[in-house]
């Protein structure tokens, strides 16, 4: 036996044992019903990932609902394609700024509610198959919505649809109503190296 011909003989013998340990394990996981998924952190991603999940959900001609609370000046490029080009998919959006740009606590609040029925709606409506809160945990941080209100509804949300929440923060009470809780860290920036934020890749 050369020594190649040993090399490929090991591998063969261990990836046969990972596959034996993979299979087995997706035979055990055999619950069909809707994920909840958290993405928090401070790296960037999390939104991006949940539009990523969106276009999933879209190729299988599925039904999705995105609600965003917080929308920044710039319109975003995946606001834009939704808009144009994807009518299974329903896109609300709070309307205000950054809380720290409208200072103006009362009406972030008034906002926060209003967007928040459109949320409710889509997580008790069992034709959409994944809704997606997007930057919802500043809603929660601020104590703009009330976090068991928010829990109570998304653990009643119809058995057969998907959740992506995505923001910083998320508490531990929220994180235990999700079934996968991903936390993007934060390694390094583009803008802490001053490059500006870039269509396509940022918004
Ligand atoms: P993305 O939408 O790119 O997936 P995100 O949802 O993870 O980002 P947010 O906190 O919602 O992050 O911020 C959105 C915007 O802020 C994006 O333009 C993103 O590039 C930028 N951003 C995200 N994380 C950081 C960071 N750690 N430092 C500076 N800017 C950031
Ligand atoms: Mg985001």
């Amino acid at each position: 036996m050369t020594d190649d011909s040993r090399k490929d003989a090991r591998h063969e013998a261990a990836m046969k044992k990972q596959k034996a340990k993979v299979d087995a394990r997706i035979a055990e996981a055999d619950t069909e019903c809707g994920v909840a998924v958290l993405l928090t952190g401070n790296g960037k991603g999390k939104s991006s990932s949940a539009f990523g999940m969106v276009m999933r959900a879209l190729g299988y001609g599925q039904k999705v609902g995105v609600v965003q609370f917080i929308k920044g000046e710039q319109l975003s490029g995946e606001e834009i394609y939704l808009r144009d080009h994807c009518p299974q998919a329903t896109l609300y959006q709070m309307g205000t700024g950054f809380t720290w740009n409208t200072q103006d606590r009362s009406g972030d609040i008034a906002a926060a509610e209003r967007t928040w029925a459109q949320a409710e709606a889509m997580l008790s409506d069992a034709s959409i198959d994944l809704v997606v809160l997007d930057e919802i945990t500043y809603m929660l941080a601020y104590k703009y919505l009330d976090e068991q209100r928010v829990i109570d509804a998304i653990q009643s949300r119809p058995p057969e649809q998907s959740l992506v929440v995505t923001g910083r923060g998320g508490g531990s009470a929220l994180q235990e109503a999700m079934d996968t809780v991903s936390e993007v860290k934060d390694i390094k920036h583009a803008f802490r190296a001053g490059i500006k934020a870039r269509q396509g890749v940022d918004y």
